[in-house]
């Protein structure tokens, strides 16, 4: 049994006293003033001062416990039980209580109140004085069991006074009076008795106070916790469950124990307020409008985030504005978003079939970080009115929707073909609007490409010696298609193969050996060039399976076709001579006496003048006068090389009698011929035969007396210029470049000094050999270059390479050595930038308006300024100005002995790279700022209307509307016009990328 420590109070003295027998004093005080009254968390099952009638407690023997029952002066009953009989020997006095119900509690603490007087203060009796009292209990179910005999009390406790008062105490009126309380536990039946045992002890029992602990009802955690008896010993603890209060749920079960103190310990769980409602206090308060909470673990309620609303109380969530939105997963604490402007500034570059676009993002995101892009592909008609969307034959690199990054290669398009290509910006809510899609949209048209590769390759009968074959078109054609190539060889052989051409999807492949395993690759041809090679096809030959009579048969067989052949090569006198390029070994013919007899060669020393083939009335006949003709079987032809406007060309040998055999380059006249084809592919022979010069590709002679009509020529091994140079980027010293150059001019200054203007002088049109000697070529008797791909029709109908070709020549035909000089000046450029496309992917009709305007192509990368000077000077307008190829010879010589004159090179804070320079006679300049270009346009009086209003670099004014240039203060139409003019081109060339900016 737990013993509390006992307390002890001075009091004042009573206010009324005893009798002179009166051992004891009564203390009064107001009952509510008290000390021990119940605390927060106790329950009082008897309050001895409480009681207002009799206590009716039982006390026995009769001379035993003695009440006294007085009113305070609020009339408030005090019952005090006393006994005081330390006189007298053996002293049993039992004071019982009435049945106290435990009211469910199975711990009750008692409270006693009690004064006792110390034995040593009496005066005689010492022998028998007590100075304490016993308390027990006694435990029932109801009040019918009053009869207890002593034996049936449990002790609780024998009850000391921690301070005995004296006769002295009495004189001061002051009492000390004792508080002590005890506890009994675990009760098991409802109720109990108490009794309290006097031995001869001189006591006044004051106060009994009997009570139970609980733990008073709490909130916590948004929970609530009833009032909890206390358990049933001094260490238990009650486990307790709360109850979640009004609009709010449990997270995790909140609980806490109740311990023996009455006292709330280790709570665990909590409730939350639900969706849209708040802590406030220990309650869930709704949230007003304009305000949301979307999850009951959300502290508080939040105000509606940007572009939302709620008028309700209570929202869970704000509505979004009108056109904005909000995604599922979207967290309601986000702004409303709303789907993105237009991507800006879109950026084509187009190569062949494929274009790369650019763009910047939008100027609103819409509010939104995910934005993506969506590119859609529409093939429009020439006037762009008619479009439809591209289909799947269009790829897009690297994706066509979803794109993160700002640009995107789309490949596989058709040759010529206009497209617009619309970029759209979407993001997360753009699927969610009605409000039409918002896109930025560019035109291209593409330009010429070679046919895809061909995909499906199909075996139709094999034989011993034969494979036919057959094949799909290529998926891309790009145009139409000339005719197919289809190249061979044993497997594993691959260094010696064999070409065929066919125009028709099939072919039977024949003179092969049985039981070998050949490999086929086929490839396509439009006027834009082969496609590439198809994958490779593997066929194998049957065996030779003869039976053996047939066997004995073969030599009679062989015999009989040499006679029929010889027969025929004597009635026809033809014989051997129609060898066709594809094929890898051309039989030599027997009869060399006869190619003597073919050996007219027309050569007439020292024609300082050239001929119009045009001037014979028979043009065959200037073949004849120009070109030797070669007997067929003087040819060897190897392999294929290019492609000409008439048929391949083809490498091969001439061994011509009594010479050592030689490479040539072999021109075919492709079979199925018009008369007009024939005269014009020999018109080349016609020309070039007329020249001999170390510059000027030269001529061997013509096949013309039997099929296929071919043009012999010396063999160049580096094949044309521009793709040589390609091929061998920055590979070369400016010397061997300069040393090119010079060739190419001194080509030229003997065309020139012929009186032959070459019309379509370009790189491609230089052949290199293998010392890197540059010879013109390329003599076209049509000068209207049919077979030049980069000429294009201009206004008046002719067929001219814009990019080479002088203004006047574009202009009005004016076709002159001098034109021959700029054209020069372009070769010039190629070949120091190294074959790099004059002025890259502007269109035609930008070249020819930039030109005009006086824009010249940039100085190449590393190219000395002398030379540079050299190109500006042959791309003068005036073309009298423009130096004669004789000069150039000189100039060229000049720089090649003295190469210290190459060192300095244009200075690099002058050369622009990607800019198109202004031309000014004797030197060039770029715009260096908004003032200059103003300037140059002769409105230089604007500069300062235009760095007012922010317009102060190139790529901002690029941007200018005609109404901001009125804004601006541009008033008059005329300078709006040239003005506006201006801008557009500045627009152009900062579209093609050629504006630095
Ligand atoms: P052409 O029809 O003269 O433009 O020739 C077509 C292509 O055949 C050229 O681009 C060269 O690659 C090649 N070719 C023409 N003639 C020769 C040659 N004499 N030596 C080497 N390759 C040549």
């Amino acid at each position: 049994m737990a013993q509390r420590p006992s307390e002890a109070a001075p009091l004042r003295a009573p206010l009324f006293c005893w009798t002179y027998s009166c051992l004891l004093c009564l203390l009064c005080w107001k009952p509510q003033e008290c000390e021990g009254a119940a605390g927060h968390n106790q329950v009082n099952l008897l309050d001895s001062r409480t009681v207002m009638g009799d206590l009716g407690w039982i006390a026995y023997p009769k001379n035993g416990w003695e009440e006294i029952s007085e009113v305070d002066e609020n009339y408030t009953p005090i019952h005090t039980y006393q006994v005081c009989n330390v006189m007298e020997q053996n002293q049993n006095n039992w004071l019982q209580t009435n049945w106290i119900s435990n009211e469910g509690a199975r711990r009750i603490f008692i409270e006693l109140k009690f004064t006792l007087r110390d034995c040593n203060s009496l005066p005689g009796g010492l022998g028998t004085c007590k100075e304490t009292f016993n308390v027990y209990h006694f435990e029932s179910n109801d009040e019918d069991g009053r009869n207890i005999r002593e034996n049936q009390y449990i002790k609780i406790d024998t009850i000391a006074a921690d301070e005995s008062f004296t006769e002295l105490d009495l004189g001061d009126r002051v009492m000390k009076l004792n508080t002590e309380v005890r506890d009994v536990g675990p009760l098991s039946k409802k109720g109990f008795y108490l009794a309290f045992q006097d031995v001869g002890a001189c006591i006044a029992l004051v106060s009994v106070r009997v009570y139970y602990k609980k733990c008073p009802s709490t909130f916590h955690n948004l929970a609530f916790f009833e009032d909890t008896i206390t358990g049933a010993d001094s260490s238990s603890l009650v486990e307790v469950q709360g109850t979640c209060v009004n609009n709010s749920i449990k997270d995790d079960t909140p609980k806490m124990y109740c311990s023996a103190d009455g006292e709330w310990l280790v709570p665990i769980g909590k409730c939350m307020c639900k969706e849209g409602y708040e802590e406030q206090g220990n309650k869930c308060q709704v949230c007003q409008p304009g305000f949301f909470k979307a999850s009951p673990y959300s502290l508080s309620c939040s105000k509606c985030p940007p572009y939302s609303y709620t008028y309700d109380k209570g929202s869970v969530f704000c509505h979004c504005m009108e056109n904005y939105f909000r995604r599922d997963n979207d967290p309601p604490s986000m702004a409303c978003t709303r789907p993105p402007s237009a991507p800006q500034n879109v950026i084509s570059n187009i190569n062949n079939t494929s274009v790369i676009l650019d763009w910047s993002p939008p100027a609103d995101g819409g509010g939104r970080k995910d934005v993506t892009y969506l590119v859609i592909c529409k093939r429009c008609s020439v006037d762009l009115i008619q479009c439809e969307e591209c289909g799947t034959g269009v790829r897009y690199i690297p994706q066509e929707a979803g794109l993160k990054n700002t640009t995107v290669m789309v490949v596989d398009l058709l040759a010529h073909t206009n497209y617009t290509f619309e970029i759209e910006a979407v993001n997360g809510v753009s699927e969610l609007s009605s409000i039409p899609r918002q896109f930025v949209s560019v035109n291209v048209t593409t330009n010429q490409a070679a046919p895809s590769p061909i995909t499906v390759v199909k075996k139709k009968m094999v034989t011993k010696n034969s494979i036919s074959l057959t094949w799909q078109k290529p998926n891309r054609p790009n145009g139409i298609i000339l005719e197919y190539e289809i190249k061979y060889f044993e497997k594993a052989q691959e260094t010696s193969y064999t070409i065929i051409k066919s125009k028709e999807t099939e072919i039977t492949v024949d003179g092969l050996k049985p039981t070998t395993v050949y490999i086929f690759q086929i490839r396509a041809r439009t006027a834009a060039g082969y496609g590439g090679y198809s994958r490779k096809f593997e066929f194998e030959t049957s065996p030779v399976s003869l039976p053996a009579s047939a066997q004995s048969q073969v030599p009679i067989i062989a015999v009989s076709v040499a006679v029929g052949m010889i027969l025929l090569a004597v009635v026809s006198g033809l014989l051997l001579s129609g060898r066709r390029c594809g094929y890898s070994k051309a039989k030599q013919d027997p009869d060399e006496d006869k190619m003597h007899f073919h050996n007219g060669h027309i050569k007439l020393p020292g024609i300082r003048t050239y001929i119009d083939p045009h001037t014979y009335e028979d043009p065959s006949q200037a073949v004849h006068e120009f070109a030797k003709e070669i007997d067929a079987s003087c040819i060897t032809i190897e392999r294929v090389i290019g492609a000409g406007e008439f048929g391949e060309v083809c490498s091969g040998r001439l061994k011509l009698p009594g010479k050592r055999e030689f490479p040539v380059a072999i021109k075919t006249l492709k079979v199925g011929y018009t008369e007009k084809q024939r005269r014009d592919f020999l018109g080349e022979a016609s020309i070039m035969g007329q020249f001999d010069h170390p510059n000027i590709i030269h001529l061997e002679g013509v096949v013309t007396k039997s099929k296929p009509v071919m043009i012999v020529t010396e063999y160049m091994e580096n094949g044309s210029l521009d793709t040589f140079l390609k091929k061998n980027d920055g590979q070369f010293t400016v010397i061997q470049l300069v040393g090119m150059l010079r060739g190419i001019a001194s080509g030229m200054r003997y065309l020139s000094d012929m009186g032959y203007v070459h019309r379509d002088l370009a790189a491609r049109n230089i052949l290199v050999n293998s010392n890197l000697v540059s010879k013109v070529s390329d003599f076209g008797l049509s000068r209207v270059l049919e077979d030049d791909p980069e000429a294009a029709y201009t206004t008046r109908g002719g067929k001219i390479p814009i990019r080479w070709t002088a203004p006047e020549a574009i202009a009005y035909r004016k076709f002159t050595s001098a034109s021959d000089v700029w054209s020069y000046g372009i070769v010039m450029w190629e070949v120091m930038s190294y074959g790099e496309r004059p002025y890259w992917e502007m269109t035609n009709q930008d070249v020819i308006k930039a030109v005009e305007e006086g824009y010249r192509l940039p100085t190449p990368m590393d190219c000395p300024a002398a030379l540079y000077q050299l190109m500006l000077d042959c791309w003068q307008k005036d073309r009298n100005s423009r130096p004669k190829f004789e000069e150039i010879v000189s100039i060229l010589d000049k720089m090649i002995r003295n190469p210290c004159s190459l060192k300095t090179l244009v200075n690099a804070s002058t050369r622009v790279s990607n800019l198109l320079v202004e031309h000014n006679t004797g030197g060039f300049s770029v715009y260096q700022s908004v003032g200059e270009w103003l300037e140059s346009l002769k409105m230089g009086r604007y500069t300062e209307n235009f760095n007012e209003s922010g317009y102060t670099s190139l790529d901002i004014v690029t941007k200018l509307t005609l109404e901001d240039l009125k804004r601006i203060g541009v008033g008059l139409a005329g300078h709006q016009k040239k003005i506006m003019n201006s801008i557009q081109e500045l627009r152009v060339q900062f579209m093609n990328g050629m504006m630095s900016v």
